[in-house]
């Protein structure tokens, strides 16, 4: 298969937060796979930029490291490691004060494009725009990148939005939702909008109803601290289960240009609707025969934060008038599984009687593992014996359609990164995205707190609490299996 991949222009990549977990877990990698398979022109380099003190070569060695921790060993080779090495530079800096800065000045180039990876907390993005400026290091073609959590509430996330807006145009900012990187999200968008044979079944008359689980098997782990202060809805809902509903949910856009997209999805967060107590289930996951307890692992016996919530939600609009969506995350639960699955109505009349059974087209769009879509559809089942029905999957694994060449369905990071260097903000939160989605989830959180709402417990490796199961046990509908 010959990949014809849109070429990126000589870059300067800043990494502020250089040495930190994101960067050398996820960005880094990333770009020495991009470097490895030849889309960074010869030109492209990164800037580490935190207040440890290195220099190139201490840098370098530094993210040797990273890539031996990070990278598949059969993806490492000597001599590309050494060559993508040289393009590493690193500046010490602090964010909030005056060390560095001028270094970094002198150390970019003109002509090439300049982005700038604030990779560091949200409380230092407001030192980092007002410096890059001061020393005239962006100008109005340069690039930032923000990453979750983009504020925790409506209120310090508008904050945010206009300390950024103070020194930069919403062009010039990207915000980071990696769920978007992925190759599936993606062709979510090219299997509704590039075939016919989708869109036109795509609404409340023909889709019972959808299901979106993101399911993890670890618990809160050392990040604790942090996760006790947001929960599942703020981590998890607010950013990645919202915008893939949206991808969902939207109408087709006139282009897949950023502002055409992104004010779609915006008319999605618009339409939903509030939410009522009786359609959220809240959870907690309890000690397990060798893990500790959520409440053990955030060293809280009061905390009252949900380890696992699910949903059901409506999008009040023409087109899904009446068509459920149920959501659902949580950690500790029985598999690593993340699916979006489109379950489509039966068909209005069964010539094949009632022993053929209740058969029903499934559209499931794998995140995790092995991502990929399955169509499941009704046939005879082959043989003598009668007329009787069976479900199969027409399956698309894309490692498998892709080929050999594509084992490594590219890391959502790379993709996005490589996308700033391009200019293309499609696969970016825009700031009016981020409010909106903050704005409807504020009220459902205060309720909570208003009514000093406990979590119900759940034993880990299940599919979360039972009231979970009842949210669509009641209408008789049920979950899709989390699978080891
Ligand atoms: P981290 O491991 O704590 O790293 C923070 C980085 O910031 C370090 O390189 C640190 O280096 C640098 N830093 C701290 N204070 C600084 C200052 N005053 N001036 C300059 N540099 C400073 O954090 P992280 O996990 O990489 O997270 C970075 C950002 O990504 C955060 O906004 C986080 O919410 C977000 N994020 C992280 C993940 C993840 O998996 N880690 C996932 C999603 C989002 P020095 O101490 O040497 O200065």
């Amino acid at each position: 298969m010959v990949s014809r991949v849109i070429p990126v222009e000589p870059f300067d990549l800043v990494i502020f937060g250089g040495t930190g977990d994101l960067a050398r877990r996820k960005i880094l990698p990333g770009l020495y796979r991009r470097f490895v398979s030849g889309q960074m022109p010869p030109e492209a380099r990164v800037i580490g930029a935190a207040r440890s003190e290195f220099d190139d070569a201490g840098y370098r060695n530094e993210v040797r490291d990273a890539l031996v921790e990070f990278i598949a060993k059969d993806k490492l080779d000597d001599d590309r490691v050494a060559a993508f090495l040289d393009r590493l530079h690193y500046v010490a800096i602090d964010a909030t004060g005056e060390a560095g800065w001028s270094e970094l000045a002198d150390l970019m180039r003109e002509n090439v494009v300049r982005a700038f990876y604030f990779s560091v907390a949200p409380s230092l993005f407001g030192a980092l725009a007002e410096r890059l400026h001061m020393h005239r290091i962006a100008d109005a073609d340069s690039r930032i990148v923000v990453e979750k959590p983009f504020g925790r509430d409506l209120a310090s996330a508008r904050q945010l939005n206009q300390t950024l807006a103070e020194h930069f145009e919403e062009t010039q900012i990207y915000r980071i939702d990696h769920y978007l990187g992925k190759e599936t999200v993606q062709n979510l968008m090219a299997v509704r909008f590039g075939n016919v044979l989708f869109e036109p079944l795509w609404n409340a008359q023909y889709v019972d109803h959808i299901q979106i689980t993101v399911a993890e098997t670890v618990g809160v782990g050392g990040r604790g601290g942090y996760y006790d202060k947001s929960g599942a809805m703020r981590d998890m809902v607010q950013n990645h289960l919202m915008q893939l509903l949206c991808l969902i949910a939207m109408e087709p856009p006139s282009r897949f240009d950023p502002d055409a997209v992104r004010d779609e999805k915006l008319k999605v967060i618009r339409a939903l609707e509030p939410v009522e107590s009786r359609d959220i289930v809240r959870g907690q996951y309890q000690r397990g025969s060798n893990s500790a307890s959520y409440l053990e692992d955030v060293e809280d016996e009061q905390s009252r934060t949900e380890s696992f919530i699910a949903m059901k939600l409506h999008v009040s609009n023409w087109r899904w008038a009446g068509t459920p969506f149920y959501v659902r995350t949580g950690k500790r639960l029985r598999a690593r599984q993340s699916e979006i699955a489109v379950v489509f109505k039966d068909a209005p009349h069964s010539i094949f009687g009632e022993e053929a059974g209740r058969h029903r087209n499934i559209l499931t769009i794998r995140l995790q593992p092995n991502e990929g879509m399955t169509l499941g559809v009704t046939i005879k089942e082959p043989g003598p014996g009668g007329m009787r029905l069976i479900d199969v999957p027409l399956d698309m694994t894309f490692a498998d359609a892709l080929g050999p060449d594509n084992d490594d369905v590219t890391d959502a990071y790379e993709r996005l990164v490589m996308d700033v260097i391009r200019g293309n903000q499609t696969l970016f939160m825009r700031g009016d995205e981020v409010e909106a989605a903050w704005a409807w989830t504020d009220p459902i959180i205060e309720g909570w707190q208003m009514r000093d709402m406990r979590p119900k417990p759940y034993e880990p490796g299940t599919a979360g609490p039972e009231e979970s199961a009842m949210l669509l046990h009641r209408e008789n509908r049920r979950w899709r299996a989390i699978r080891d």
